[in-house]
């Protein structure tokens, strides 16, 4: 049951009555975890024939290639790239479903933070012929955390930058050490995010509502899932932006403090 009480009060302000209120929600928990059970299973299945049609999809994009037909293995390029988008959406539902039942694990390795960021932005600079990506990267140490994870969340800083700044042609992404801890930062200058609602990006499925919506596609989970594997990792996110002007996502993770 869930409990609520209201005080009610006359017109000098005293309290003449408390109004008491009890919620049967057995009903609601029930059907989140059935909604969550849902979530876990639909994207499950929906996981294994993508993850087959992307596999032909590569295949048929070569075959018709060394037959030298070049725009007949454009359009194939075109699915590929489509169905790397929903492989995205379907692996976002499927790390919500993780983080929901607490089952999002996690491997950590000591890696080359900056040497990781770099790999990333290459892979990141083919997505945007438009935006260039520049790079100030002065860490120089050693993380001790999931690699593949730490990437996720990079990449999502950046494929954010690059999908909510489609009039701005530069990225600043930068790096560097400070009291034991390692700062990332991704700099956008695009549309930004008003003061108010700065807190509430890395909620699940929350989206700055607004025509906005349709221009930018998303399911709005990608800071949320962000978040959660900063703090699983024992780092802080937040960010810092002005309406108008772009943002800047920063995460932080410990430096490993063993001597390697
Ligand atoms: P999605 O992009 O799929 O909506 P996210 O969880 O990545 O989901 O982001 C949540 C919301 O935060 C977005 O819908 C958008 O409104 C806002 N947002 C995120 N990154 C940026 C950015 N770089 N610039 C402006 N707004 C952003």
């Amino acid at each position: 049951f869930n409990f609520t009480y209201k005080p009610l009060r006359n017109a000098d302000g005293q309290v003449y009555a408390i109004l008491h209120a009890a919620m049967d929600v057995t009903k609601q928990v029930q059907l989140q975890q059935q909604k969550d059970e849902f979530l876990g299973i639909a994207s499950h299945e929906l996981k294994t024939p993508v993850t087959s049609i992307k596999a032909y999809t590569q295949v048929l994009e070569r075959m018709i290639r060394n037959d030298g037909d070049e725009k007949k293995a454009a359009m194939v390029h075109k699915m590929d790239l489509q169905l790397n988008r929903l492989t995205g959406l379907i692996g976002d539902l499927l790390d919500v479903t993780k983080i929901q039942s607490g089952k999002m694990t996690f491997n950590p390795i000591n890696f080359d933070f900056d040497l990781a960021v770099i790999e990333i932005v290459e892979e990141m600079q083919h997505i945007s012929a438009k935006h260039h990506i520049n790079m100030h990267l002065n860490s120089n140490a050693i993380a001790y955390a999931d690699k593949e994870r730490i990437g996720q969340v990079i990449t999502n800083f950046i494929a954010n930058a690059i999908k909510y700044s489609s009039d701005a042609n530069s990225i600043d992404v930068s790096s560097y050490a400070r009291d034991n801890e390692i700062v990332l930062s991704v700099q956008d200058y695009g549309i930004g995010i008003s003061k108010e609602l700065q807190h509430l990006v890395f909620d699940q499925f929350y989206r700055v509502s607004g025509n906005l919506q349709h221009t930018y596609p998303g399911l709005g989970l990608g800071l949320y899932i962000s978040a959660e594997i900063v703090k699983s990792e024992g780092g802080r996110i937040w960010v810092e932006s002005e309406e108008g002007k772009g943002s800047t996502f920063y995460f932080s993770l410990k430096i490993n403090p063993i001597e390697l």
